[in-house]
This record gives C-alpha cells, structure tokens and sequence, in this order.
C-alpha cells in the first residue's frame, strides 16, 4: 500500500525514511503536525514482521502524539519514530549514532524521546549528533526516564474512571488486571499497591512477573487469561491493539485504563465498548505523563512543579471527557478524538 493511502497517514506533514547499511539502521520519523510546535514522541525499537508493519505502527502513533500533546495543552506537535531492530547482533552505539545523524537532518521539527526497547543511555547516543533529544539523564534539565511520571498520570486517569464508573474515591479494594509490567505498568503496580488495590498481572518477562508477585502479592496469569479474569479495571500496559474483537467479549471488567498507546483495534472498538458498558479512558489522555515530563525538559529548566500541576490538569481532562461521553451517550474515544482534532484545527 502507497503511504498515502493508509487509514492513519491524516496527511501527516512528513514521513521520513533513514538507512545506514554500515550499522544496519533501517528507521522511519514520521511527523503528523508541527502546528503546536516542534513535533515530539518516543523513538521505538522493535523487530517488526515486515515494513509494512513498521509503517502502520509509526503512522499510528506520530497521529497519537499529535492527540496527545494537544489534549495535554503543551507547545509540542505530534511525531514519533521507529527503528526496525536489526537481526541478530548489532552496534548498538553506531545504530543510535546513525539515527541521531537522521534526527538532526531534519533541523529540530522533531524532537526524540523514549518509547519501547529505547533508554535514557540510547538518547546520550543521540545527544552526541543533535540537541534534538530529551530523556536525557544528564544536562541541566535533564528528566530522565519519562516512565514513573507516565505511570503516575495512569493512576490518576484510571482513578478517575474508577470514580465515574463505580462511584469509588479511591482504588482501595478494587482488582485491577495489567497486561504488561515493564518500565510503566510496573510502576503503576507500586501506585495501586499502595493505594490498596488487587494485582492480576501477566507478561513475557518471568522476572518481573516474580517481582511483582512478592513485591505486591499480585496473583500472576497466562498471556491469553489476563482479559477474562474477575477484575473491576483491565489495565493494557504492553503494545497497541489490546481491545480487539477477540479481546473484547472476555472482557469481565467495566473500565479498561492503561498505558499502552492505540489500545483499541480500529475505533470501533470503542464504540464497542461503550456499548458493553465498558468505560474506557483514553489512552494518549491518560498516558501523557512521559511527554509532559519531557515537554519540561525542552523548555529549557525542569520544573517538578510544572509537572505535577500538568498531571492534576491531565486527571480533570479525563473526568470532563467522561462527562461529556455520558451526557451525550457517546464513545469516549469518540469525544477525545473530537477535541483534539477540533484543537488541531482538523
Ligand atoms: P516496556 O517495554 O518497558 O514494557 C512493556 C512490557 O510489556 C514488557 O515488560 C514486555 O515484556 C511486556 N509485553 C510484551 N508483549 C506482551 C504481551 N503480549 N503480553 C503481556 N506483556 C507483554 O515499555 P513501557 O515503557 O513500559 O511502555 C508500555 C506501553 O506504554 C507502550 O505501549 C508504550 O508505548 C506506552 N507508553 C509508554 C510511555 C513511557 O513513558 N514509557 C509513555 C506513554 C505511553
């Protein structure tokens, strides 16, 4: 399929393609709107199945960001990039050299931070070939690893559903099942932990599965059982396309709030949801944490405060597209997708 017509490319203002048959680096920057500001999202690492699927994936989410950082009311625009992970072993430092070189071509319109399979020590990398890059560990404003801040503004959203769908103040109580317990979901663990809640987690990672279960008592699941178990919030913290139409009906929980970015399938989905009385928070409101910790960074001086007051600002975002989504009974994703593209002037 020509770029063109995929279903997510929105007229993107740019896809921008990077080789390097030296290092192996075969990476995509894709760069949906600069109306707000330079453009800005994490860089992905992933060994995707084909080009094809490394195109649709970074369509999707540079379109995300866009959403993202304008229902987050930052001066950023929405771009994301990918790197298709090379086979077997590689130069790990000539990859993110290679890519940083990529970055700096395109003269700061759009700024890289971390996403899956990337850390703060990769965009040390980068900073050595472009000031084009936040997450760092050192400089001045330095903000680290966006993850714990990412994982906080969750737990402010997934609260707020809680509090709309089932009436609770807090969590305290409430079983929440999280698919995916990397940097974010395990983090956001350790918050409903300590807020009182019940763990059901699963994920590839045996270690973290072992952590999780002595660290918080969670109770740990197969892969394919994390959707139908008896939990009151289904919590996606791995990779896109967790409500899918198979998904879906083994859904036993009433709110799906998590970190993942494009958690549903195709946007029906959440209409589908809406339909089952599911409430769903959506996923680039409440996950925007990271990019609002990384916003402070460009800006120049880290401000922990700043920050804080984004997250309490991102948790009434939410409650207010919740109301609107019940009085107007429509699909929360449906009423989110309509403020950000009425912001973005689309
Ligand atoms: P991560 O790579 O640290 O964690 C992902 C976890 O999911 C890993 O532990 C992995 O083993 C697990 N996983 C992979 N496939 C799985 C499967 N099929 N079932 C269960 N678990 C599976 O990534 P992260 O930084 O924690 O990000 C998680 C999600 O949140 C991603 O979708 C990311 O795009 C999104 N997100 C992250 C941030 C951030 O600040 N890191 C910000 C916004 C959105």
């Amino acid at each position: 399929m020509f770029v063109f017509d995929h279903p997510s490319f929105d007229d993107h203002e740019g896809v921008h393609v990077f080789t390097d048959p030296d290092c192996g680096l075969k990476a995509i920057i894709s760069i949906h709107s600069t109306l707000h500001g330079p453009s800005s999202g994490g860089c992905r690492l992933w060994s995707y199945e084909s080009e094809d699927a490394a195109i649709d994936d970074v369509l999707r989410l540079s379109r995300a960001m866009s959403y993202k950082n304008v229902m987050a009311n930052l001066e950023l625009g929405g771009g994301k990039s990918v790197i298709l992970k090379p086979e077997g072993d590689f130069d790990r430092k000539a990859l993110f050299t290679a890519f940083g070189k990529a970055v700096h071509t395109l003269g700061g319109k759009y700024i890289v931070a971390e996403d899956v399979g990337v850390s703060p020590a990769d965009m040390e990398i980068i900073k050595t070939q472009t000031p084009y890059v936040a997450g760092l560990n050192s400089g001045e404003a330095a903000s680290g690893d966006p993850s714990p801040i990412t994982a906080k503004g969750v737990f402010l959203g997934l609260r707020a559903a809680a509090k709309h769908r089932l009436g609770k103040q807090s969590v305290k109580g409430l079983t929440v099942a999280v698919q995916g317990i990397g940097h974010v979901g395990y983090a956001l663990c350790r918050h409903l932990h300590e807020a009182g809640a019940h763990l059901i987690v699963t994920d590839i990672n045996q270690h973290a599965l072992e952590s999780a279960k002595a660290e918080f008592g969670a109770i740990v699941v197969g892969l394919d059982e994390i959707y139908k178990q008896e939990a009151d919030i289904f919590a996606p913290c791995a990779l896109g396309r967790a409500i899918n139409p198979d998904s879906l009906p083994q859904l036993k929980a009433s709110i799906v709030a998590g970190a993942a970015n494009n958690q549903l399938s195709t946007p029906e989905m959440g209409a589908a949801l809406h339909r089952a009385s599911i409430l769903f928070a959506p996923d680039y409101v409440i996950n925007a944490g990271g990019i609002i910790n990384i916003a402070s960074e460009v800006s120049g001086t880290y401000d922990p405060a700043w920050v804080d007051s984004k997250l309490d600002e991102l948790e009434r975002t939410t409650e207010e597209i919740f109301k609107i989504s019940k009085s107007e009974n429509r699909p929360t994703n449906d009423v989110a997708d309509n403020m950000a593209r009425k912001r973005l002037g689309r």
